[in-house]
């Protein structure tokens, strides 16, 4: 299945680094979006190990048959050993002791995209103008919102906004929550870190991921929206289209 996509990143308007990542492999159908946290140097170097160890995972499994069962084992193995790795570096440097990062990745494969994700970092899907969230959040915010504790709009200001349950480099045995999506021509698909939704909300999202087909420009705005709105934090996105004349 064809596809075309682009991405951006930018540290914001009020941190000095941007710890966040991004890995695009097009020859294997893979993109990833990361978001450190930890340390000083921590959580840049967490996020560039998951996006490193996701695609070698990827990329050395790549002769095996295809399917989505295959395919969502492979990326829940990239994910695996990303945790290995960057908890065995923590482990071995002070300066690196805490660090974790989010993921979220989508892996193309001739009939579906698999997606997989730990943490707050989000997989959308726009089809037919209709935007969808395809992850739940792995945070304190999104579970207090799914009990009925918290809004939506009280969640967005919540001091804990930022407080995520499940993260990579922790110890062995992470929960890698993996699911698979039959596409169809004209979807979009957007990963994203927090940076974005944090304070451009759904309705604008969808807004400018559907209106150009100009991919990089799409990537250009969503960060400048994130910006204007604030920019209290490192964004990125990933937008993945599915080409008209697939199949
Ligand atoms: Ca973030």
């Amino acid at each position: 299945m064809g596809f075309s996509w682009a991405a951006a990143s930018d540290a914001g308007r009020r941190r000095a680094s941007n710890e966040d990542s991004f890995g695009a492999r097009p020859d294997l159908g893979l993109f990833i979006v990361a978001d450190g946290m930890g340390g000083h140097a921590g959580g840049e170097v967490a996020s560039r190990i998951a996006v490193q160890e996701i695609a070698a995972a990827i990329a050395t499994t790549a002769h095996e048959p295809g399917g989505p069962a295959s395919a969502a084992t492979r990326l829940r193995t990239g994910f695996e050993r990303a945790n290995q790795r960057i908890a065995d570096k923590a482990a071995a440097s002070a300066e690196l002791r805490g660090m974790a990062t989010t993921a979220v990745a989508v892996l193309m494969t001739g009939e579906a995209v698999i997606l997989a994700h730990v943490g707050d970092s989000r997989l959308y899907l726009l089809r037919n103008g209709q935007l969808d969230r395809l992850t739940v959040d792995h945070s304190w915010v999104e579970e207090q919102v799914r009990a009925g504790t918290l809004t939506v709009a009280a969640a967005r200001e919540h001091p804990w906004r930022n407080l995520v349950t499940r993260a990579i480099g922790g110890p062995p045995g992470l929960v890698v929550d993996v699911g698979e999506l039959a596409l169809e021509p004209r979807d979009r698909l957007l990963l994203c870190t927090d940076g974005l939704f944090s304070v451009v909300p759904d309705t604008r999202i969808a807004e400018i991921l559907g209106r150009s087909s100009d991919l990089s420009r799409v990537c250009h705005d969503l960060v400048g929206a994130a910006n204007a709105g604030g920019g209290p934090d490192n964004v990125t996105v990933v937008v993945v289209v599915v080409e008209t004349d697939a199949r």
